[in-house]
């Protein structure tokens, strides 16, 4: 079994399995014959959080039409004893977060007590965590591609369950490839090497911004070229059918994704970002995409070819 922690911040606020309450509230939701164990340890905020996993849980499935595994886990834990009336929404109310791949895939939450579904429901964390799932990943080598796929999805996901509208969801990506072109420290080293030394030497910026941009390179030529049949979505499906069950490296990845959607796509790029001396610039895509940049705000332009293959990203295929 392997993991992949996200959330490195808050970790001494923690109050971790040890002190938390021994015994979980355990439900099994079933969607279509896949089933969700939904643990929570809790004394309270039972109702909230079983909302927000549903909510969560349903975003999930706006990717291939189902859950990745036909089992998996969520366990929850809150921490803290705040009121959800002093959480102002600059809080983090989910301030750690992980994923154990395994037989049964487990990802692990600690969530403020107190928090409220609505805050919740509006944290990245959950989408992000849940959206890991979506590949067959082994848990170490080339993170750049794990938590870029992650990242990629978690606005993906969030747009698709009406939780951002389109113009939020293309403007955190606008701030985000902003945050990775001012992460400088590693520039002119490659991605590979920022990527393996990233807990050592930081670069976390550069590093998960690169790899959205590798994915949201690969969705809009493959809906491009295809003329909107496949996408990224398509191809993370027929990876699922065929490897859901499957421990892949990512190079495994790209090799099979390239033989699914009969292209040279995925690993052509993955060559190329691995190698990337810095993040290549985003702003020529986003034109093509209809997407207009004034004083750091986003505005979407209709009655453009790009801007019709645009609106496909915030739907679910
Ligand atoms: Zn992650």
């Amino acid at each position: 079994m392997s993991h992949i922690r996200c959330r490195w911040l808050a970790i001494a606020l923690l109050c971790l399995p040890p002190c938390a309450p021994s015994a979980a509230n355990t439900v099994e939701i079933d969607r279509n014959g896949q089933v969700l164990e939904l643990q929570i340890y809790a004394a309270d905020a039972q109702a909230s959080i079983r909302r927000w996993a549903d909510h969560v849980a349903d975003a999930l499935t706006l990717v291939y039409g189902h859950w990745p595994r036909d089992r998996w886990r969520m366990r929850v834990y809150t921490i803290g004893t705040a009121d959800a009336r002093e959480l102002d929404s600059s809080r983090d109310v989910i301030p750690w977060a992980q994923v154990n791949r395994g037989t049964v895939d487990t990802v692990t939450f600690y969530v403020l007590a107190g928090a409220s579904t609505e805050q919740l429901n509006a944290n990245w964390t959950g989408y992000h965590e849940l959206a890991h799932l979506l590949i067959p990943y082994r848990g170490w080598g080339d993170m750049w591609f794990s938590e870029g796929l992650a990242s990629y999805y978690q606005n993906l996901l969030q747009v698709r369950a009406g939780q951002l509208s389109e113009q939020q969801m293309w403007q955190k990506l606008y701030e985000g490839f902003e945050r990775g072109l001012a992460d400088t420290a590693f520039d002119g080293i490659p991605l590979s090497r920022v990527s393996r030394n990233l807990r050592q030497n930081g670069g976390y910026m550069r590093v998960y911004w690169s790899g959205v941009r590798y994915f949201l390179d690969i969705d809009h030529r493959l809906r491009q070229e295809s003329g909107g049949a496949q996408s990224l979505d398509t191809s993370l499906t027929d990876l699922n059918a065929c490897c859901a069950d499957k421990s892949m490296s990512v190079p495994q990845m790209v090799e099979r994704l390239d033989a699914l959607t009969n292209t040279t796509v995925f690993s052509a790029e993955y060559q190329r970002y691995r190698s990337s001396t810095t993040l290549p610039d985003y702003r020529a895509l986003f034109v093509s995409l209809g997407l207009i940049i004034l004083d750091g705000k986003i505005e979407l332009a209709d009655n453009t070819p790009g801007a019709r293959l645009r609106s496909g990203f915030a739907i679910a295929p």
